[in-house]
């Protein structure tokens, strides 16, 4: 049992573990240096925006922060408000306020519990993990641990490959959309054109509030396919099945091509393709840890950004707003690859290729939406930089965040670590879907056991 405890990280995961293990009592007290990082404690990116254009894309009965209570936030919200409803999607400011609440309680808790918790609200420079303990360095502050969680969350987005210098010093090429759509008084002239490039649930959240920031503005989005995410049925409909039978196969072939062909059968079968993608949810870390590696390549390459679309998918209000911005002829969606983004004059022009031709686009202003970075090979976060130089973590050879046992035990050499943890994005090369609260909350509680030796939780 670890009972020196370094959690690095502000936003959700690291509340969902830290709740975990304020809210047990145990035979000793718990020590625990919660290094937040500075930027909205608790709420992170997802959870910090104002807007209630931004929705959540999880209903609000599964947004539980516990594990053993996926209900609390609905719950919470409840008693603000009875006639929400499990199956609505909710704006994602009400989730921030739910898990500040939540943390405040958490912590008044762990007091209770007889735990302490020193919050330092700044970034973690470096982790020296030695045999049995850790370093834990913050400016000209060194703090020793019994062990460290990374709940750091994903990576700060980097430029495209291909945007020039001159492109990124314009200030008309945004590299994080939240910087843009986070600003308190937005005082840029509204541009005549701005294109983003890539099409997921960041770009829908760009396009809702910018298109009215900015009602004359019109937008181009490209991507790979030009697909948007699809959309959430209005009401949940239950799954036909558990999945287990399309489960088993899958187990039996574990090969991509093999893979897609039993899902279409799946769906074939007259069930909700929804509820054939959703029954497959709780499986798929143990599905990609099958795998074998080529495999995963070819998932990545060919059949990754349907799963996206089929997966992360968008509330049916949101949708709506989206296909009428397209139906008013202020969105158009593009096929293409980026090559290049240049400054030509004082004007933005991008280079996309589709089908071998080159085809060119001018823009007022260019936003980056290309989702999650977790490539931990390009980053420029210094502690992961420090790690990696290091060698004291292993990057994901896929770009999946870092090399890790199931259970959170990060990867060096070929080793794991018997004290050093990660939690959320950056695991995502080990259980794939990691991101989202269903599945971050499910880690919080299995990491909690392992700190503790895996006490068995008495509340
Ligand atoms: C726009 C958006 C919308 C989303 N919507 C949903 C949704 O509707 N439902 C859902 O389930 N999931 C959603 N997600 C997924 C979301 O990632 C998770 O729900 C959750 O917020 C992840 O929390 P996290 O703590 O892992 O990461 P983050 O919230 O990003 O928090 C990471 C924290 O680590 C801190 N940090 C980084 N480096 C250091 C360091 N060196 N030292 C100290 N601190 C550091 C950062 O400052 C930050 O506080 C969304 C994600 C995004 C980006």
């Amino acid at each position: 049992m670890f009972r020196r405890v370094a959690i690095i990280g502000g936003g959700a995961a690291a509340s969902a573990l830290l709740g975990e293990l304020l809210e047990r009592r145990l035979p000793g007290p718990l020590h625990l240096d919660w290094y937040t990082g500075g930027r909205s404690p608790v709420r992170g990116v997802a959870y910090s925006t104002r807007s209630d254009r931004h929705l959540l894309n999880v209903r609000a009965a599964s947004m539980g922060m516990f594990a053993g209570r996926p209900g609390d936030f609905l719950d919470f919200m409840r008693r603000h408000d009875p006639a929400v409803a499990g199956t609505d999607f909710l704006p994602r400011r009400c989730y921030g306020d739910y898990l500040e609440a939540q943390m405040a309680q958490t912590l008044q808790q762990g007091k209770i519990n007889g735990h302490d918790v020193h919050i330092i609200p700044e970034q973690v420079d470096a982790i020296v993990p030695e045999r049995d303990h850790l370093t834990v360095l913050q400016g000209e502050e060194s703090r020793q641990a019994d062990a460290a969680v990374l709940a750091v969350g994903a990576l700060p987005p980097q430029p495209l490959a291909g945007v020039s210098a001159a492109a990124l010093a314009s200030m008309r090429y945004v590299v994080d959309p939240w910087d843009l759509l986070n600003e308190v008084e937005p005082e840029r002239e509204a541009p005549a054109k701005v294109v983003l490039i890539g099409l997921g649930l960041t770009a829908v959240d760009v396009l809702l509030e910018l298109s009215a920031r900015w009602p004359r503005t019109r937008f181009v989005a490209v991507s790979r396919h030009g697909a948007l995410p699809e959309a959430h049925q209005h009401a949940a409909s239950a799954p036909a099945d558990d999945g287990t039978t399309l489960l088993e196969a899958m187990r039996d072939a574990p090969e991509i091509r093999r893979w897609l062909q039993l899902v279409r059968e799946a769906i074939g079968g007259g069930n909700d393709w929804r509820t054939v993608i959703d029954s497959l949810r709780p499986h798929t870390p143990a599905l990609w840890h099958e795998l074998p590696l080529p495999q995963r390549e070819r998932f990545l390459r060919h059949a990754n950004w349907a799963w996206q679309c089929a997966r992360h998918r968008m509330p049916p209000q949101v949708h709506e707003a989206i296909s009428n911005l397209e139906s008013d002829g202020r969105l158009q969606r593009r096929r293409g690859r980026l090559q290049s983004v240049d400054l030509v004059g004082d004007a933005l022009q991008l280079t996309v290729r589709r089908a071998g031709v080159q085809h060119t686009l001018d823009a007022d202003m260019v936003i980056q939406t290309a989702g999650l970075d977790t490539d931990i090979e390009r980053t420029d976060h210094p502690l992961l930089r420090q790690l990696l130089l290091n060698r004291h973590i292993t990057a994901d050879p896929q770009g999946l965040g870092v090399m890790a046992a199931a259970d959170g035990r990060l990867q060096h050499d070929h080793n794991h670590w018997p004290h050093l943890f990660a939690i959320g994005s950056l695991l995502r090369g080990t259980l794939w879907e990691s991101t989202a609260m269903p599945e971050i909350r499910q880690q919080a509680h299995r990491l909690a056991n392992q700190l503790l030796g895996e006490a068995p939780a008495s509340r």
